[in-house]
């Protein structure tokens, strides 16, 4: 995180002045991070507590990449700051969610130990709304951020979907994480070995599972996609800057996988209450509407699949916040996408109480979730200052 920004400041480029053909160009070298004994000469991981404290006391409420960039800002502003994580340990999607493969947990506990030092303050195994209500900590807090994800996975409602051996993604990745961190299962593991596998959904969740599933011994593994398969170089109707709509090919795809694209997963059926076939239809996608920009998706009849499965992931996006008690109780507004919703300066409907991350944005990425932190944690301190 703060790591891989003050590499950018220190090497030779300056990530901001440099043209877009240059960032490009140069894209390696901006992203390689420094090892560890240049990041103690540059001062980067030592210790730099606050000389003083404001008096101010704010609460974060989830500790992933948006809620500890939040709450390393506002330390750094000396105002004490405490962070409240439902799970066993710190970190949100970094240290559960991305595999180990992606990124070395080391990193981000270095970061988290460098906050403590700092006088940050760690509640783990603390729920919001379950363990201690959100109307509560208004009461000793000045503010409150909100940060806690968009946890709520899609779910897929087929005939079949309870048979034993299908799982949200984040239920594998979530245990293959903390079976790394040496936790054990008692007869739950849930292990690719020797198994056909189906992964649903193309995204990088889905990928991140085909990587597990091949790292645990799988027999197979199959990646199927509703959308049709995209090109490999932008379409003229999808220039720069636009999200590149081109099909991505991932460490983990490369380690192997069958990719299917343009297909449904009608129904699975299985033996003994395991599921063993996976039963799909092939599908046809129409011209573009010119009004919704959506393409008609027709099943093409006669095109019926089975496929072995013997794990089924569901890595098929997520759908925002989980709507509990964390947000039920003071009846926090939501957008139009479901995700928590807030004014010009991050505030929600309830005065002092504001909204960083994937919680505010839907599912998204590591940086947004960074800048999300920080530009809450601007106007959280702009708050109560005043
Ligand atoms: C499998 C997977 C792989 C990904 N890979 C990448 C990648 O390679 N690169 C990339 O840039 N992005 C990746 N992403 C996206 C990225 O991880 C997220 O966008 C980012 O972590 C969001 O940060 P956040 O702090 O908003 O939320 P999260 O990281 O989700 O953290 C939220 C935290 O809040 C806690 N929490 C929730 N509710 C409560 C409560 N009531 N009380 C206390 N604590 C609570 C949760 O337990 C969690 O620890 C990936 C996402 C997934 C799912």
């Amino acid at each position: 995180m703060g790591d891989v920004q003050g590499f950018i400041k220190y090497k030779k480029y300056d990530f901001n002045k440099e043209s877009v053909e240059s960032r490009i160009k140069h894209w390696n070298e901006f992203t390689i991070p420094l090892p560890e004994d240049e990041l103690k000469a540059q001062g980067w991981i030592e210790a730099n507590p606050p000389s003083f404290r404001t008096g101010k006391k704010i609460a974060i409420v989830g500790s992933g990449p948006a809620g500890l960039a939040c709450a390393d800002e506002l330390n750094k502003k000396s105002h004490s700051v405490t962070v409240y994580e439902k799970n066993e340990v710190i970190g949100g999607l970094l240290t559960l969610g991305i595999p180990n493969f992606k990124l070395d947990k080391n990193i981000v506990q270095r970061r988290v130990n460098l906050m403590k030092a700092e006088g940050v303050e760690f509640k783990t195994n603390t729920e919001i709304g379950k363990d201690i209500l959100l109307s509560e900590l208004l009461e000793k807090y000045d503010a409150i951020v909100l940060s806690g994800g968009a946890e709520q996975p899609r779910d897929l409602s087929v005939e079949g979907r309870n048979l034993n051996g299908i799982y949200f993604a984040m239920e594998y990745l979530t245990q293959q994480n903390r079976a790394n961190m040496g936790q054990t299962f008692n007869g739950s593991r849930i292990s690719a070995k020797d198994k056909n596998v189906i992964v649903i959904g193309g995204g990088d969740t889905g990928s991140d599972c085909i990587g597990t599933a091949n790292r645990q011994g799988a027999k197979s593994v199959t990646n199927l996609e509703l959308l049709s398969k995209p090109p490999i170089e932008r379409s003229n109707e999808n220039p720069w800057p636009q999200w590149a709509l081109v099909e991505r090919t991932s460490t983990s795809h490369e380690e192997g996988c069958e990719k299917i694209f343009g297909v449904m997963t009608k129904k699975f059926t299985g033996e003994n209450g395991d599921v063993k076939k996976l039963h799909g239809i092939e599908l046809k996608f129409g011209d573009k509407d010119p009004i919704t920009g959506m393409r008609p998706m027709n099943q093409v009849l006669g095109s019926e699949f089975e496929l072995d499965a013997d794990l089924v992931l569901l890595a098929m996006g997520f759908t925002g916040p989980v709507k509990n008690k964390l947000i039920g109780e003071l009846d926090i507004d939501l957008d139009e996408r479901s995700n928590i919703k807030t004014d010009e300066n991050r505030m929600t409907n309830i005065p002092g109480i504001f909204a960083a991350g994937d919680m505010r944005r839907g599912q998204s990425l590591v940086v947004w979730a960074i800048n999300e932190g920080r530009e809450a944690a601007k106007h959280v301190d702009k708050y109560i200052t005043v």
